[in-house]
């Protein structure tokens, strides 16, 4: 079964992750609420199937994350 990862759409609940894998049957509905907030999510374009581990800086802004740069001893920016 392919692993799907899913993201929110548009809000998200303080305890839920930003992307998630869900393994699915290539028949299986798609999720349309997340399962700790309830809100409405989405599963990631067709092609990404890969883990989300794999995100680069580059595509990781587009994919709605935040991303933590290190600037200076023990000083992070958000990016
Ligand atoms: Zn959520």
């Amino acid at each position: 079964m392919p692993i799907y990862v899913y993201e929110h759409v548009d809000a998200m609940g303080d305890q839920c992750p930003e992307a998630w894998e869900e393994l699915e049957s290539m028949s299986a509905e798609p999720l349309a609420k997340c399962p700790w907030c309830g809100l409405q999510v989405r599963r990631a374009p067709t092609g990404f199937h890969a883990s989300v581990n794999i995100l680069t800086t580059r595509n990781i802004k587009e994919k709605g994350f935040t991303t933590l740069v290190r600037k200076g001893k023990g000083h992070y920016v958000k990016v």
